[in-house]
């Protein structure tokens, strides 16, 4: 049987691969991924090919990347890198910071919150990592670290095992979570090894990225169970994206499928401002209207928070419907979280 690694080798990256099976001009392509790198695995390449546009739009390059609606766009518009104490370590609330540890994931989606960073083996040095686990260790009131990327589940065992280690020795770190793509985008990287490793360092939670039923295969079952045995309690975090899930009948079959994988849904993110990314954006009542429909059909086990990163590094917010209000300008909203205005672009 193939490695992950083997299999990960394989991916597709270069424009001339993506110009043959997206039947576009060489030129336009090899424009869009100087931007924005891609990367698809040959295993999300099959899932793609069998289930079609609400995956292959994920991850494969598309020329609206670089349209001028998108130029308009900040690159870090939820203002991560104003609150980095140290870089790559996000620390905006009180009591829990996150730590991005990896620059590499499964396959790149095109919607990504950190278009600026993937990909382009910027920033993580060792360097890096023991700066960030100082600042950890010298501030007492973090008590929860979550590690992300990139994907951290990407890295070797033995360096991922030494990262976790060193943070699970400092006393008054309570809680370790990882955001990872890896059971949905390439389940082979969850091996017996790397469960075993992961369980050594618990109270470790996994908050998993699927957004789409089609996601939900054998191997991602398989993937998930691996972990569940090792006792990671696993929660998934979906993306809501234009054209793709933003219908209540898919996001219930993709929140009822992943508790039978017992994967608890946790936030549906509203997409971020992010430049690059405009073209997968829903308005602000597409979300709240959707998980209004969805508490009539099923039980709140099933529910995830609907979450709006506001820009400006404002933070997350979790938007009703009487929170939103009209700016008075198309494509603008007003949002008040607790009684606060903050304007919103609405699609
Ligand atoms: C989202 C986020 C977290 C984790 O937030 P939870 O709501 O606790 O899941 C931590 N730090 C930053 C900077 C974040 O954006």
């Amino acid at each position: 049987m193939q490695t992950w690694k083997g299999i990960f080798r394989e991916s597709l990256t270069r424009p001339a691969e993506f110009a043959s099976a997206l039947a576009l001009e060489p030129s336009l392509i090899e424009r869009v991924l100087s931007r924005y790198p891609a990367l698809v695995n040959p295993y999300f390449k099959e899932l793609c090919d069998a289930a079609g546009a609400p995956l292959a739009r994920q991850v494969l390059p598309d020329a609206l990347e670089i349209s001028a609606e998108n130029e308009a766009f900040p690159e870090d518009p939820i203002g991560e890198d104003a609150f980095s104490p140290v870089p790559n370590l996000s620390h905006r609330y009180e009591d829990r910071v996150l730590f991005l540890i990896s620059d590499i994931c499964p396959v790149f989606c095109r919607f990504c919150t950190r278009k600026r960073k993937v990909g382009r083996s910027l920033s993580v040095s060792p360097a890096t990592i023991d700066e960030g686990i100082i600042y950890i260790r010298d501030c007492q009131k973090v008590r929860d670290v979550l590690l992300s990327g990139g994907d951290p589940l990407m890295l070797d065992d033995p360096l991922l095992d030494s990262i976790l280690g060193r943070v699970r020795a400092i006393d008054h770190v309570e809680i370790i979570r990882i955001g990872s793509r890896v059971p949905a985008a390439l389940p082979q990287r969850v091996t017996a090894r790397l469960a075993s490793i992961l369980s050594r360092h618990g109270p470790l939670f996994l908050h998993l990225h699927f957004n789409h039923p089609e996601e939900l295969t054998g191997q991602a079952r398989d993937a998930c169970l691996r972990l569940t045995r090792a006792g990671i309690p696993l929660a998934s975090q979906t993306v809501l994206l234009k054209g793709i899930n933003d219908n209540p009948d898919t996001l219930e079959a993709l929140f009822r499928g992943l508790l039978t994988m017992r994967v608890r849904p946790y936030y549906l993110f509203q997409c971020d401002t992010v430049r690059g990314t405009a073209h997968f954006r829903t308005p602000l009542g597409t979300g709240i209207r959707i998980m209004q429909e969805l508490r009539k059909r099923t039980s709140p086990m099933a529910l995830p928070l609907f979450v709006v990163d506001l820009p400006g590094g404002a933070g997350k917010s979790f938007p009703a419907l009487s929170s939103v209000e009209d700016h008075g300008q198309p494509g603008q909203a007003i949002i008040t979280p607790d009684g606060q205005k903050i304007p919103y672009p609405d699609p």
